[in-house]
This record gives structure tokens, sequence and C-alpha cells, in this order.
């Protein structure tokens, strides 16, 4: 098989502090895959800003000026932020084109970089799509551990395919990039969509490192992500509102027969109770089955918009003649 020029793709989100650092750990570890003749000359890192509001952009422009001779880093600037997911797919759509596989990775390098030499062993036998696993968790507090296998149970039961302990540290080949461009919802969740590709696909553990900077995974888009992987891909919970219907209906038709039964024999103030527990009962679940249901009409709403998913502002590329760079007024300051 053809030694593959790799892109390694890393969504940034005001990373000023650490970049410089990932950069040079980047390229080290690629000089030494190059040397092992496990990638090509030709792999480039490639960094996604997701709009960040600090001097992230400079900080790429930078890199890519430094490293123009060799071509070794491209930038491409999101035009606002749109979060991790979106970020990610602009890096590899990118890299579609432009490399015959992409390793998508944190900018913090959580992941441990030592194991791409496994993920490019598993590429070079064959596997489309490697998948970088952690093998334990005790990088992480409690609740981020506790939260994770319950969440990943419950994805499960809700017979969403995903792998367990593994995030979006993978590789994928460009086929497999080809196929995942045909995916094309807004409502992005790599980790649901991935498995669906098919193809060969593998797994390397790995050792995730404790982070060096505060999360930029607040709660709220954590949630939001976690409900994207269940609503994106699962239409249980409205089968779950189908059977809570049936289970009402059974009630109600037991409270039937109470009601018919007081009223026959004369209890009457008992009916109060009985039709004060009906209206609440099915009050409630009336309006939970309606916020599921709209929950999944606004997601066709979204679908069938057809926004884009990600606008990209512009692109460093030096082996490019298209190269914005050029382009770009250089009295641009950082969004600070
Ligand atoms: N990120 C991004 N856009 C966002 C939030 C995060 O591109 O809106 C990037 C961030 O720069 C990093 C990756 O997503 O490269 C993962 O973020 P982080 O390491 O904070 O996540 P955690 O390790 O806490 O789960
Ligand atoms: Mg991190």
């Amino acid at each position: 098989m053809k030694i593959p020029a790799i892109a390694f793709v890393v969504p940034c989100y005001n990373e000023e502090a650490i970049l410089q650092e990932t950069i040079t750990q980047l390229l080290k570890k690629r000089m030494d895959l190059i040397r092992k003749k496990l990638i090509a000359p030709e792999s480039r890192i490639v960094l996604v800003d997701d709009g960040s509001s600090d001097c992230t952009w400079e900080k790429i422009k930078q890199a890519v000026e430094k490293e123009r001779k060799d071509e070794t880093v491209c930038g491409i600037r999101l035009s606002a932020n749109r979060g991790h997911q979106n970020a990610l797919l602009a890096g590899l759509m990118y890299a579609k084109d432009h490399a015959d596989a992409a390793v998508s990775l944190d900018a913090d390098l959580q992941d441990d970089i030592d194991v791409l030499d496994d993920f490019m062993r598993e590429y070079l036998h064959g596997n489309e799509i490697v998948y970088g696993v952690r093998n334990d968790r005790s990088a992480d507090r409690f609740f981020k551990r506790f939260s994770a296998v319950c969440y990943y149970r419950m994805l499960r039961w809700m017979g969403v395919r995903t792998i367990f302990n593994h995030a979006d540290y993978r590789l994928m080949s460009r086929r497999a990039l080809e196929i995942l461009s045909e995916y094309r919802e807004v409502n992005l969740y790599l980790r649901g969509i991935v498995p669906l590709i098919g193809l060969r696909q593998s797994i390397v553990f790995y050792k995730r490192k404790p982070a060096v900077r505060p999360t930029r995974y607040p709660l709220s888009k954590m949630l939001l992500l976690a409900w994207d992987g269940i609503t994106s891909f699962s239409v249980r919970p409205i089968r779950i509102i189908s059977g809570l219907g049936v289970l009402f209906l059974f009630l109600s038709f037991l409270l039937l027969i109470r009601i018919l039964y007081v009223k026959f024999f004369g209890y009457t103030v008992d009916g109060w109770t009985s039709m004060l527990l009906a209206v609440t009962v099915f009050g409630g679940v009336q309006l939970l089955s309606l916020g599921v249901i709209g929950e999944y009409a606004a997601k066709i709403y979204m679908e069938v918009k057809q926004r884009p998913r990600f606008n990209v502002e512009s692109i460093l590329d030096p082996s490019d003649k298209k190269d914005s760079l050029s382009r770009e007024s250089d009295s641009k300051e950082c969004r600070k």
C-alpha cells in the first residue's frame, strides 16, 4: 500500500495559550512518523479556527508563515463559532480533497499522540476508520465519568450505535470522508454518524491525559451534544410516549369503571377526585408528549432549511494557488 498523506485536523476555539506548543508537538510527531515510513512527507496539520474571540487565528497565521516553505501547516478560519462538531467537519471536508486520510484531534492534545503509530499501522492493514478509545477514565472527575457511563448505556438502549469511550480522536480514509460528506444533517453528532459509514473499522486503545486548561465544552454545550446524540439517531423517545399512551389508556379504563361505580352507587363527592386526577395526569402526559414531538418537529425544520453547516472565511494553504492569505487584509486585528 502506498504511504498515505495524512491531514491532522485540529479544531481550535480560543486556544491561543496552548496552540504553539500543540503545533510544535504535532510537527515533531509528524517527522517521527515520516521517518518510520508510516506517513508521507506531504502530510500536514490542518488548524480550524472555530470563530475564536482571542488571538488563535493570529497564531495559526504565524504557524502557516513559519512553515510556508515546507507546506506543513494550513489554516481554515470559520466566520463564526459553530461548535466543535461543525469545526471538525470543516477540517475533515478540507482534508477529503487534500489528503489520503485524516486524523482528528483536540487542540489541547489530551489524546496521546504517541498512539498515532498504531493508528497508521491499522490503516496500512486496510482499516478505513480507526477509533481512538480511552482505556481508562481516571483523568476525569467522578461526575464526568459517571454521566458518561450512564449516557453510553442510554444510547445503546435507544438503539444508537456508538463506540464506548470514544470521543472524536479517530482516523478516516478519504473514502470514509467522502461517504461522510453525503450525510447532510445539520444537527451533527459525528460519533453517531461515523459507525454508520461502514467500511473496515478498528480500534486503538490509549490513555487520555488530564486537561491542561479549562474545558471549552461547558455543561450546556455537552448537554446539547448529548441531546443531539439521542434525537438525531433514535426514535425511541417517541415510542416511549406511544407506550405511555397505551398504559394511560388502560389506567383510564380502570378509572372509568370506578367512576361508573361511584356514579351508580351515589358517592358523587368521590368523582371530584378522579376528575382532578384525570385532568392532572393526562394534562402532564400530553404536555410531555407535545414537548418531545415538538423536539423532532424542530429537527425536521432545521433539516429542511439545509443551512450550510459551516462557512469558511479564509483558507491558508501554501501549496494552493488560491491561498487566501494574500487576499486577506493584513490590517485585520485579532478579535479580542
Ligand atoms: N472546540 C471548538 N469549538 C467550540 C468548543 C471547542 O472547536 O465551540 C474545540 C477545542 O478548541 C478543542 C476541542 O474542541 O480542540 C475539544 O475541546 P476541549 O478540549 O475543551 O473538550 P474537553 O476535553 O473538555 O471535552
Ligand atoms: Mg480537552
